[in-house]
């Protein structure tokens, strides 16, 4: 059989090993080996992933139980065909306390990925490895892929998948080298020092006012912070909260065009408590209606419609949106929209000038620390990630013309920059952001880890032995 254009020596008449290498064991990761193994026996699988601890990846790995998942239990399990999967996870554990419409706490989910990912290491025994490692760069040929560790150590397969996930926030443009060097500047939420004060009461400014700067007051205020924490979003847009509902109301199904689609959801939204089920009934057509823009009009929905767009999709749980409420009421929280100016050092922290939206006039902050909580960095040329950078150079990864995300096939596969389809690299989750628009949630990684084990193992077991293809 051929995985990657190569011939691999078979262990039957009809049907070769193969070996997956894994780069990432976060979510994908572990979904793609969980459904790799299981579905052949003639499937081994490496995951490469520097984490001590698998299935966590950036969402999962939070240590704050007030960091909730944004969709109830009912809708997260790993696999589609066993909705219940996640709850009954959570019912053996903690009895009644949880329930398929809970909001659960995101360690927990992490437990449950971890748990996923020890079931199918007992399933699959040697044949589901993990090595502690970064993947730094990839050597693609015909004798298969070369995956080249931190460590120095070299693993081959036959397949490679980037299941390199969520990337780090983009550098604060206003922000120059030596405040980024400095103490009081954070550029990732995500980094847990952020969120530790030495001093509970100074003032905090977070850049950004999505779900990543309301994790990142979740997370101070368990860390004891008291002091006042200021958002700032070029909008000041907080996202709504989830709220469960039961028949979503259809949008008419022939807009296609960026005009038809806006009007189309316009009027159905406009019926009274109706735009979370209208944005929610879209889904199974987003990915189809964002391919169908032009590149043009891609780039007009990420500028001018994205920041809504994303208020509106990605919500927050319940009693998330009752503590931001609540800590707005209090005086604790404040929101700015506006433009941030350039930072200057002062004896007591950073001060940032901010151009407020729609007013001519500044207001000027003096804070101990700053967040970047801008959320994901989508232009793979300025990740900081090793071996993004290094397929980018080889252009076996080419960005989108929108540079957002790079270019990947239906099959997962990554389009080179001749345009045509890697047989040996592929894509999942995050990864394909930009390609899809959808791809980031579980429903649509639990789905593509499916679509992508079945390809590879149906490949395996199409080819006869030992045939170069
Ligand atoms: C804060 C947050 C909350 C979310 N909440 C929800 C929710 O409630 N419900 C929902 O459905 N979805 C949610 N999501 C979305 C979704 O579940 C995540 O995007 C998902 O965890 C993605 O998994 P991943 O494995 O692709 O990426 P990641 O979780 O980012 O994991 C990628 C892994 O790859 C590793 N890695 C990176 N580069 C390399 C390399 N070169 N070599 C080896 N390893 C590498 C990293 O260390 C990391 O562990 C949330 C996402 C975030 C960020």
């Amino acid at each position: 059989m051929t995985i990657g254009g190569r011939r691999v020596a078979s262990t039957s008449a009809t049907m070769a090993e193969f070996t997956a290498i894994v780069a990432g064991g976060g979510a994908s990761g572990v979904l793609l080996a969980t459904r790799l193994v299981r579905k052949s026996a003639h499937a081994r699988v490496v995951i490469v992933e520097p984490r001590e601890r698998l299935g966590r990846g950036m969402a999962y790995s939070t240590p704050h139980h007030r960091h909730l998942l944004n969709v109830p239990a009912g809708r997260m399990s790993a696999f589609a065909e066993d909705p219940e999967h996640f709850v009954r996870f959570l019912r053996e554990r903690f009895g009644d306390r949880y329930t398929a419409s809970s909001f659960v706490p995101r360690p927990l989910y992490g437990d449950y990925l971890e748990f996923v990912t020890q079931e199918s290491r007992a399933f699959a025994g040697e044949r589901l490895r993990c090595e502690q490692s970064t993947i730094l760069a990839a050597n693609v040929d015909a004798a298969g892929v070369r995956a080249i560790c931190d460590d120095g150590r070299v693993l081959a397969g036959d397949v490679l998948i980037v299941a390199t996930g969520n990337a780090r926030p983009a550098p604060w443009f206003r922000a120059d080298a030596d405040i980024v060097a400095g103490d009081r500047f954070f550029d990732s939420a995500w980094d847990e020092r952020a969120l530790t004060c030495a001093d509970p009461d100074e003032g905090v400014l977070l850049l950004g006012t999505g779900l990543t700067a309301v994790d990142a007051l979740i997370g101070l205020r368990e860390n004891g912070h008291r002091g006042v924490i200021w958002m700032v979003s070029r909008r000041g847009l907080l996202p709504h909260e989830h709220r469960l509902f039961d028949a979503p109301p259809e949008v008419n199904p022939e807009a296609t065009s960026l005009h038809d689609l806006f009007g189309a959801v316009r009027a159905v939204a406009s019926r009274p408590r109706a735009w979370r089920a209208t944005l929610d009934s879209l889904r199974p057509r987003t990915n189809h209606l964002w391919q169908a823009l032009s590149v043009s009009d891609q780039r007009r929905f990420v500028r001018h419609v994205m920041p809504y767009w994303n208020v509106h999709r990605h919500r927050m749980a319940p009693e998330v949106a009752k503590e931001i409420a609540d800590e707005m009421s209090s005086g604790r929280l404040r929101m700015l929209a506006g433009r941030t100016g350039a930072f200057t050092q002062t004896d007591r922290g950073l001060r940032v000038p901010i151009r407020v939206r729609g007013e001519n006039r500044e207001v000027e902050l003096e804070v101990g620390r700053v967040i970047n909580c801008s959320g994901p960095a989508h232009d793979f040329r300025q990740l900081e990630n090793p071996l993004i950078g290094n397929l980018l150079a080889q252009g076996i990864m080419q960005p989108l013309a929108t540079g957002i995300g790079v270019d990947i096939a239906p099959s997962g596969a990554l389009r080179d920059r001749h345009g045509v389809d890697s047989a040996a690299v592929f894509a999942i989750g995050p990864v394909r952001y930009g390609t899809l628009i959808e791809t980031t949630a579980m429903p649509e990684i639990r789905a593509q880890a499916e679509e992508l084990a079945t390809l590879l193992v149906s490949r395996c077991s199409s080819t006869t032995a030992g045939t170069l293809q």
